[in-house]
C-alpha cells in the first residue's frame, strides 16, 4: 500500500516538499507507525507541533466532544471556546488581547499589519519599516517571506514587500544603527529555529528591548516555534526578563490542529478596530477547544517542567556525544529545541536514523535538530543517542 500511496502522491500533490519515503498512518505519544507497521520514535513532532505527543487522549476527547456540538459559526458571533482560550493566554502571558488565525504566517501577517496600523492611528505616517534578523524564518506568504532573512526563501518571488531591513541576529550595535525614524518595529525569534537553533547572548533580548523603548518602536517576538513550553518555559521570552509588545504563536498551540494567534498589549491591540483585520476560521470553536485542552494539560501535568528537565539531560548527553566524535562541531539549544552542528552534511544521518526507527530532521544542511514531543522520557532519548553514537562511529 505505501508504495502505491507514494507513487500517486508524486503525481497529484504539488512538489513543494521533498518527502521521506514512508507513509505514516498512526501515532501515540512519542511513537509513530508507518503503513508497513514499522515503528518510530518521533524527534520531529510534526516540526514542533505535537508537544503533548500524538493522539493525546485529553485533546482527542476535547476535539470529538466539541465536534458534535459546534464546529464553526464565524466571528460574527461570540463562542465559548474562543473566549476561554483567549482568557487562558492572557492570564498566562504579558498580553492583554488575542487575535486568532490559522497558521504561523498568518499570525505574523497580523503582527506586521498591527505594527504599521499602530503608528497610523497615532498620526505618524512615516513609521512603517520593520527591522528583522538575518537567518530568521517568519513564513511563506508574501509579507512573511519578505520579513524572512534567508535569500533561498525569497528566490523567484520578486519583488518582495517593501519595508524590511535586516541585521545579524545577536548584534546590538547593528540593530541600533538600523533603527531610524521610519522604523515601526523590530521583529525576531527569541531563539532562531529554522535558521539553525541559534540562542542569543543572555543580555541580548533585554538590550533589544531597551533600544526599542529609546527609539519608540514596537518589539515583536515570533514565538511560533519557541512558544507553548518548547524551551522549558511556557514562552521563551520568560527566560529574558523582558516582554515584547506583540507575540505570535502557532505550531504547538492546538497540538496538531491548525491555529495561529497574535497576542498584544492593550495600547497596541487597540489600533485594530472592527474591520481592520479578519479571518473566517480564526479561533473557530473546534480548534479553540483543542488549544484550550492542550494548554490546560500542559499546565496540569507539569509538562513544561518536564521539558526543562529532559532538555537539560538531552543536551548534556549530546555534549558527551560531541566529545567522542570529531564530526560534531557543536551542540546548541534550550529545553527541547536542540541542535547539533556537523562538519559534514546531515542528510545521511537523518536517513540512517529513520532506517533504525528514529525520526529526526536536518536544517541548514549540516545541523541535526531534535524537537521531540515534550513528554519524551529518558529511555527514548538514550535509544536515539545510542543510535547516533553507532552511526558516528561508522562514519568516522
Ligand atoms: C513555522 C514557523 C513559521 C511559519 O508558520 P506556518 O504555520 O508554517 O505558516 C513562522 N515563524 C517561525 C519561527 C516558525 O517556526
Amino acid at each position: 500500500m505505501s508504495r502505491d500511496i507514494k507513487k500517486i502522491a508524486d503525481t497529484v500533490i504539488a512538489s513543494t516538499y521533498k518527502r521521506f519515503p514512508i507513509v505514516i498512518t498512526r501515532g501515540s505519544g512519542c511513537m509513530l507507525w508507518d503503513a508497513d507497521g514499522k515503528q518510530y520514535i518521533d524527534f520531529v513532532s510534526g516540526i514542533a507541533v505535537c508537544n503533548l505527543g500524538h493522539a493525546h487522549p485529553k485533546v482527542s476527547t476535547a476535539i470529538s466532544s466539541q465536534s458534535s456540538r459546534l464546529l464553526h459559526v464565524s466571528n460574527l458571533y461570540y463562542t465559548v471556546p474562543q473566549v476561554e482560550l483567549a482568557s487562558w493566554l492572557i492570564e498566562n502571558s504579558f498580553a492583554d488581547r488575542a487575535f486568532f488565525c490559522n497558521s504561523g504566517a498568518e499570525a505574523n501577517e497580523a503582527a506586521i499589519k498591527l505594527a504599521r496600523k499602530y503608528f497610523r492611528e497615532k498620526g505618524d505616517n512615516g513609521r512603517y519599516r520593520i527591522v528583522a534578523m538575518e537567518k530568521s524564518f517568519h513564513g511563506r506568504t508574501m509579507a512573511t517571506l519578505s520579513a524572512t532573512g534567508q535569500d533561498k526563501i525569497k528566490k523567484g518571488f520578486d519583488p518582495v514587500l517593501e519595508g524590511f531591513d535586516f541585521v545579524p541576529f545577536n548584534d546590538v550595535k547593528a540593530l541600533q544603527n538600523s533603527i531610524t525614524d521610519a522604523t515601526c518595529a523590530v521583529l525576531l525569534e527569541p531563539v532562531q529555529g529554522e535558521g539553525g537553533v541559534r540562542i542569543p547572548d543572555a543580555d541580548y533580548l533585554s538590550r533589544v528591548r531597551r533600544l526599542c523603548d529609546e527609539a519608540g518602536v514596537l518589539l515583536i517576538f515570533d514565538e511560533i516555534q519557541t512558544g507553548i513550553g518548547r524551551t522549558g518555559k511556557l514562552f521563551a521570552y520568560e527566560h529574558s526578563g523582558i516582554e515584547p509588545d506583540i507575540m505570535t504563536l502557532a505550531k504547538a498551540l492546538a497540538n496538531g490542529l491548525p491555529i495561529g494567534a497574535m497576542l498584544a498589549k492593550e495600547y497596541v491591540a487597540s489600533a485594530f478596530g472592527p474591520g481592520s483585520h479578519a479571518s473566517t476560521f480564526g479561533g473557530t470553536p473546534i480548534v479553540s477547544a483543542a488549544a484550550l485542552e492542550t494548554l490546560r494539560t500542559l499546565k496540569e501535568e507539569k509538562i513544561v517542567e518536564h521539558c526543562h528537565e529532559m532538555g537539560r539531560y538531552f543536551k548534556q548527553q549530546l555534549e558527551a556525544l560531541r566529545a567522542r566524535h570529531g564530526a560534531i562541531l557543536d551542540v546548541r539549544g534550550i529545553g527541547l529545541l536542540l541542535g547539533m552542528k556537523l562538519k559534514i552534511p546531515g542528510d545521511k544521518f537523518v536517513n540512517a536514523c529513520m532506517e533504525r526507527g528514529f525520526l529526526i530532521n536536518c536544517i541548514q544542511d549540516t545541523i541535526l535538530r531534535f524537537i521531540p514531543p515534550l513528554i519524551i522520557e529518558k529511555p527514548q532519548i538514550d535509544a536515539l543517542l545510542n543510535c547516533l553514537d553507532e552511526l558516528f562511529d561508522q562514519s568516522a
